[in-house]
């Protein structure tokens, strides 16, 4: 499960000019959808409104069929991991990081976290157990770790659905293809939304909308949207 879809919707921040402008789009379950587009188009706005930051103005969202201003915020949050271009750090271990927001974040959260760190390869995992790295303070950290450790935070509650919100945008491309390389594997059998600058980075994507001034203004395949130019 987790087929997305926005159908006419239509949102403005605090009634002001139109954001998103009658968008429709489409995302079948399990499969990627890359969106594109100038900054200001409206990417950032779509996966706030997906997530229920904001309630949309007209048209509608719906997960499963099911409208997303029906079901409570908790089930839909929990449907749905979020993986921010800036993540801000605890001045905390890494463990603590990546299990924060979970239910008590003790030591056995902090365990786990590691653990799914791990296999999502996020963090090494040594022949004898975890890479002790997962208790050194994450301030410390690169930008490409940090956001590795964002993206195993997010991975960590399971979402059927994942939101890449410029999630590698500001990092340097040989980080940036090291991180989707990773992401590729954990996508799979997920509804996954990727919001990109470069359309370079969304090759693999099944369908790539390109937003502009709050709709879709090309769909299609990355082969597709070269082949029209
Ligand atoms: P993108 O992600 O494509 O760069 P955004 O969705 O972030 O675009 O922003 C679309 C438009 O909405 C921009 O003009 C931006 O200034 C405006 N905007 C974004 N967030 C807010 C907000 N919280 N309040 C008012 N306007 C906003
Ligand atoms: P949960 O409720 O399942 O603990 P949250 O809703 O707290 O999850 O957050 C899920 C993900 O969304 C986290 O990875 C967090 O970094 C991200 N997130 C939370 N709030 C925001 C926000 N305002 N903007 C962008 N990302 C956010």
């Amino acid at each position: 499960h987790g087929h997305v879809r926005f159908e006419g919707v239509s949102f403005g921040y605090d009634k002001g000019r139109p954001i998103l402008d009658g968008l429709d789009i489409d995302v079948p379950a399990g499969t990627t959808l890359a969106v594109v587009g100038p900054s200001g188009a409206g990417k950032s706005t779509l996966a706030r409104l997906l997530y229920r930051f904001y309630d949309v103005g007209t048209g509608r969202i719906t997960i499963d069929g099911q409208d997303i201003a029906a079901v409570t915020q908790a089930s839909l949050r929990a449907a749905i991991g979020i993986v921010p271009q800036d993540t801000v750090l605890f001045n905390d271990t890494i463990g603590y990081n990546i299990a924060y927001g979970r239910e008590g974040a003790g030591p056995d959260e902090v365990a786990r976290a590691a653990e799914g760190a791990a296999i999502a390869g996020f963090i090494e995992r040594q022949p004898d157990g975890y890479d002790t790295r997962v208790g050194e303070r994450g301030l410390k950290l690169s930008g490409g770790e940090k956001q590795r450790v964002a993206i195993a935070r997010t991975l960590l509650k399971n979402p059927p659905i994942l939101i890449l919100d410029e999630a590698t945008s500001a990092l340097d491309s040989r980080t940036e293809a090291d991180i989707l390389a990773t992401l590729e594997a954990v996508e799979r059998g997920r509804t996954t939304i990727v919001i990109a600058h470069r359309l370079s980075t969304v090759v693999d994507a099944d369908q790539i909308a390109v937003l502009d001034r709050g709709r879709v203004a090309e769909r299609g395949t990355h082969a597709e949207l070269l082949r029209r130019g």
